[in-house]
C-alpha cells in the first residue's frame, strides 16, 4: 500500500486498485473526473459506505442536488478491502464499557443503534437488489485465556439481560465440537452475516448513481476554503462551490484538509491474507463449511471467516506505516498457523492493507455544525460495514434538519482531538510492543 494518510497530501488518483481478492471478484467501473467548475447543495468528499449512503439518503429525499468525489474510485477505501463481516457494534466500546462511561440508557440508545444499523443495510440490500453474496451465518468470539473465557460467559448473560442481544456462551468443550480452531478457551456465539465489500459498495454507487447523485472519481478535494454563504473545494481540474459539505473520507483524510476533521482521528492499519481454496480434507480439518465469521479476544485481534470459494480469510492488525505493510504478511501467517496448524504449507493468494479511523476516545461521530454547513462521520475503528452504511444516512439526515436523537454521544459531541498528534505513530509502536509482550 503506498497511500499514507500522515505523509501524502491526497491519494494518487492512477494509483492502482488495491490487490484484493474481492477485486478479482468484481470489475470496479471506470469513472469520470470531474473536469469544470460546478455548483452543488450537498458536496460528499469520499466515495466509501459513509458517503454513498449520505448521497442515497439526501436524493431519496429530494434535498437538493447531490455531488460525490473520490480521490480514486467508488471502494478505494476500506468499503473495498475490509473482511466482509456485518455485525452490530462500531468503535472500540462493548455494551458494558459503554454503560460504564454514559450510563445505561445511553449504552442501550448506542446499542439500538448498532443493532438499527444491520437491519437497515439489509433493508437496503434487498430494496436495491444488491447482488453482494450475503450470508446469514454465526459469529463467534474466541476466547484467547481462561479468564478471556469466564469474561465472555459473563458478557453473554449481561448482553442478554439488559440489551435484549440474541448470545450464548461456549465452554472449551462445546467450542471444540462446533469448530476445530486450536488455542481457544471457551467462545461466544451470536447470529452474523458475511458479504463481498467492494460488491456492496459498488452495488451502493450504482443506485446512488440511479438516483441523481453525480459521482467523481479521480477527483481528490484538494483545498477547502469557505466563502460567505458557501464552500469552495479545489479538485485539480475543477472548483465546487457547495452549500453544505459532508466529509466522509474517513481513515483516508489527509494530515490537513478541513479544521473539522484535522487531528480529530488516527489512520491505523488492518491487513488481511487470503489462502488458496482449501481441499475437502483441510476444510474437514478445520471444522467449519460455511459462512462463519470469527474474532479473537486479544487487544490486536485476529479476524477470519471462509469465502465462498472455500479460502481462508485472516486478518489483524497492519504495520505502522504503509512503507512497511508488506512485512505483516508473515507474521499474520504464522498467527493463522497457530489457530489451523493444519493449514502449514498452504499458499496465500493474496494480501492487502487498509487504513482504518481509529478515534481518541473509541466511539465514533457523526457531527455537523448547522451554522458552517459542515458535517462529518467516522471514526469507526475498523468496524464500519453496517455502521459507516447508517452514519452516513444520519449525516444525511442532520445536514437536511431532520430529527436525530441528539442526546446519544455519537452524534451529539465532535471527534475529540488527539493531544500530541505528532507522536500518534511512536505511541502506537509501542503499544504493539506492549501486546507483542503481553499476548506471547
Ligand atoms: C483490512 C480491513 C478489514 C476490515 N474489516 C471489517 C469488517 O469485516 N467489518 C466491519 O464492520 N468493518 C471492517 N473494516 C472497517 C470498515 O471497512 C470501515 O469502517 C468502513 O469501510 C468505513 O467506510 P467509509 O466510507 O467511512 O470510509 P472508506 O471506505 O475508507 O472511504 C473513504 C474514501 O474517501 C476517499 N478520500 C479520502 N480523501 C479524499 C479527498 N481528499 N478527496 C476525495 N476523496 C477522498 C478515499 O479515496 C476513500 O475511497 C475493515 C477495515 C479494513 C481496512
Amino acid at each position: 500500500m503506498s497511500y499514507d494518510p500522515l505523509i501524502d497530501s491526497a491519494v494518487n488518483p492512477q494509483e492502482s486498485l488495491p490487490p484484493t481478492y474481492w477485486h478479482d471478484t468484481v470489475e470496479v467501473p471506470s469513472g469520470t473526473a470531474l473536469n469544470k467548475d460546478i455548483e452543488t447543495d450537498f458536496l460528499v468528499i469520499g466515495a466509501g459506505y459513509t458517503g454513498i449512503s449520505a448521497a442515497l439518503a439526501l436524493t431519496e429525499s429530494r434535498a437538493g442536488s447531490v455531488t460525490v468525489i473520490d480521490s480514486h474510485s467508488p471502494g478505494y477505501g476500506c468499503a473495498g478491502r475490509n473482511a466482509g463481516f456485518v455485525l452490530s457494534g462500531s468503535g472500540r466500546m462493548g455494551p458494558s464499557a459503554l454503560e460504564k462511561r454514559y450510563g445505561l440508557d445511553i449504552a442501550k440508545g448506542i446499542q439500538n443503534e448498532y443493532d438499527g444499523a444491520v437491519s437497515d443495510l439489509l433493508a437496503r440490500i434487498s430494496a436495491y437488489g444488491i447482488d453482494c453474496d450475503l450470508a446469514a451465518g454465526p459469529y463467534y468470539k474466541l476466547a484467547h485465556t481462561a479468564k478471556h473465557a469466564l469474561q465472555q460467559r459473563r458478557s453473554a448473560d449481561y448482553l442478554k439481560t439488559n440489551f435484549n442481544q440474541q448470545i450464548e456462551s461456549l465452554s472449551q468443550d462445546q467450542l471444540k465440537k462446533a469448530l476445530a480452531v486450536e488455542g481457544f478457551y471457551g467462545a461466544s456465539r451470536q447470529p452474523g452475516h458475511t458479504l463481498n465489500p467492494l460488491k456492496l459498495i459498488l452495488g451502493l454507487s450504482h443506485t446512488a448513481q440511479s438516483k441523481g447523485a453525480a459521482i467523481y472519481s479521480a477527483t481528490p478535494a484538494l483545498k477547502i476554503t469557505r466563502g460567505e454563504s458557501n464552500h469552495v473545494v479545489e479538485t485539480p481540474q475543477g472548483v465546487i462551490t457547495a452549500r453544505t459539505l459532508l466529509i466522509a473520507s474517513n481513515a483516508y483524510t489527509s494530515k490537513v484538509l478541513h479544521p473539522a476533521v484535522n487531528k480529530r482521528q488516527f489512520p491505523v492499519q488492518s491487513s488481511i491474507l487470503v489462502t488458496q481454496p482449501l481441499s475437502k480434507t483441510q476444510l474437514a480439518a478445520i471444522g467449519f463449511n460455511g459462512p462463519v465469521s470469527m474474532m479473537d479476544t486479544r487487544m490486536m485481534k485476529y479476524y477470519y471467516r471462509l469465502l465462498p470459494d472455500n479460502r481462508l480469510l485472516f486478518g489483524g492488525r497492519g504495520e505502522v506505516s504503509a512503507r512497511q505493510a508488506h512485512a505483516g504478511k508473515a507474521r499474520l501467517y504464522d498467527a493463522m498457523l497457530t489457530s489451523f496448524p493444519v493449514l502449514r504449507g498452504i499458499d496465500i493468494s493474496h494480501f492487502w492493507s487498509g487504513w482504518v479511523s481509529v478515534s481518541l476516545d473509541n466511539l465514533p461521530r457523526v457531527n455537523f455544525d448547522n451554522r458552517t454547513q459542515t458535517g462529518y462521520a467516522m471514526g469507526y475503528c475498523g468496524a464500519g460495514v453496517s455502521f459507516a452504511n447508517f452514519a452516513g444516512r444520519r449525516l444525511a439526515q442532520r445536514a437536511m434538519n431532520q430529527p436525530v436523537d441528539l442526546n446519544l454521544p455519537l452524534y451529539s459531541t465532535p471527534l475529540r482531538r488527539f493531544p500530541f498528534a505528532g507522536l500518534r505513530r511512536s505511541a502506537l509502536r509501542a503499544l504493539y510492543g506492549w501486546a507483542r509482550v503481553i499476548e506471547r
